[in-house]
């Protein structure tokens, strides 16, 4: 083969299904050997754009895509001042794609790279939303009719009640009343266990929505329903406090949705703080630093629940299973059901049968991406509302 470089480095952005979505393309000097990387910052896309199309690309190209290590480290600090979400993400496109020509040059998918399968499918979660709760029921239901065992179940999306009255010309937005909220989810968890019992497993996402006080009293009160998990019960600000949600209950907790640095998970990690460790692998970025990751929670007993909504591609999807399937910590992967526009746009996304998500055994990560197809799902630059988060009296909230 010569000496193998990287020739080209693209950035493809594509919203196939309304949600945009950044896709990094790593091409090397032979002739169709090329790597897929998921660098999905949805609301930033044009900055990571930037971010690979001006300043990594020109650093990368004649580089040896084998030496994966080595461009992580060198190109993590070549704008001398790193991490944070738009940096991570470039990187992390670039990163998975030197993982996927890693296991294309060895004609084997990426887990066998990281040391094998521990578990041949990753167990995934659902998410049964509604707006009351005999909508919850209903949608907990249907998936337990499709096998799967374990259910998120929300209350009015992440704020519950919307009982509020707000000021005169209180501006626009997402508004919501913690308080209502955190009184709501015991009664929501109490239904659920009275309708299904303990055989299935449940979770909840507080999406960092309450007061540290609050989501201590949370946690305490949903002890008696044997929570899977509670995701994300405070904001990366006030990682503090989980030493006292800790010593105060025994409910199991998943954290940081929002993570970008190391000295954010290292001390909840190694302080036995968590039970579940939930990056967006691309934020961190990508397969080098999740490993990693995950090798650190494996010595202290935490187990890996990477984050996996509809704002990670089918790439980023399938980086996530490679790392679930190699895991000996794993713990459970969020899911997001791939639309049939999605599997088209990305040919090989990983499937889910009774429960448990499969890649497809094709070396590298084992997906694609049809550009033609991908360029007619422009992204847009527009605010989604829910971030646009407010509290009752009209302030600015957290989304
Ligand atoms: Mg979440």
């Amino acid at each position: 083969m010569g000496n193998l470089t990287i020739r080209n480095v693209k950035t493809i952005l594509t919203a196939p299904e309304g949600i945009n979505l950044v896709v990094v393309k790593v091409e090397t000097s032979e002739p169709g050997l090329y790597g897929l990387g998921c660098a999905t910052f949805t609301q930033r896309y044009l900055a990571v754009a930037s971010a690979i199309e001006d300043y990594l690309k020109p650093f990368l190209i004649g580089k040896d895509p084998q030496r994966i290590e080595d461009i992580w480290q060198t190109a993590m600090v070549s704008s001398y001042w790193r991490n944070g979400p738009v940096l991570n993400n470039a990187l992390s496109g670039v990163d998975m794609a030197l993982w996927d020509i890693q296991g294309k040059l060895a004609n084997q998918p990426v887990y066998q790279l990281l040391g094998g399968k521990c578990r041949e499918g990753a167990a995934v979660y659902r998410h049964a939303d509604g707006r009351d709760l005999e909508e919850i029921e209903e949608n907990v239901r249907r998936f337990m009719e499709q096998g799967i065992r374990y259910i998120r179940c929300q209350w009015g999306g992440y704020g519950g009640k919307n009982d509020y009255v707000a000021p005169e010309n209180a501006p626009p937005g997402a508004y919501f009343h913690p308080d209502a909220y955190a009184r709501s989810v015991p009664r929501l968890f109490e239904r659920m266990r009275e309708r299904f019992g303990f055989e299935i497993e449940l979770l909840h996402d507080v999406h960092e929505r309450l007061s540290p006080i609050e989501a201590v009293r949370l946690a305490k009160q949903l002890e008696p329903y044997r929570l899977f998990f509670l995701e994300d019960p405070l904001a990366p600000e006030q990682l503090d406090y989980f030493r006292m949600i800790r010593t105060q209950s025994a409910t199991p907790i998943a954290m940081g949705e929002l993570f970008v640095h190391p000295r954010e998970w290292v001390p909840l990690i190694s302080g036995g703080l968590i039970d579940f460790i939930r990056v967006h692998i691309s934020a961190i970025g990508g397969i080098t630093p999740a490993r990693k990751l995950a090798a650190l929670a494996e010595a202290f007993s935490v187990r890996t629940a990477w984050h996996g909504p509809g704002d990670v591609s089918p790439v980023g999807h399938a980086a996530n299973l490679h790392l679930d399937l190699n895991a000996v910590n794993f713990g459970i992967q969020e899911w997001y059901e791939f639309s049939d526009r999605l599997r088209e746009v990305f040919p090989g996304c990983p499937t889910v049968r009774n429960g448990y998500a499969y890649v497809n055994e094709a070396p590298g990560l084992g997906i694609d991406i049809d550009e033609k197809l991908a360029a007619k799902y422009p992204c847009r630059n527009d605010l989604p509302e829910w971030t646009l988060a407010r509290l009752p009296d009209g302030g600015p909230g957290r989304p």
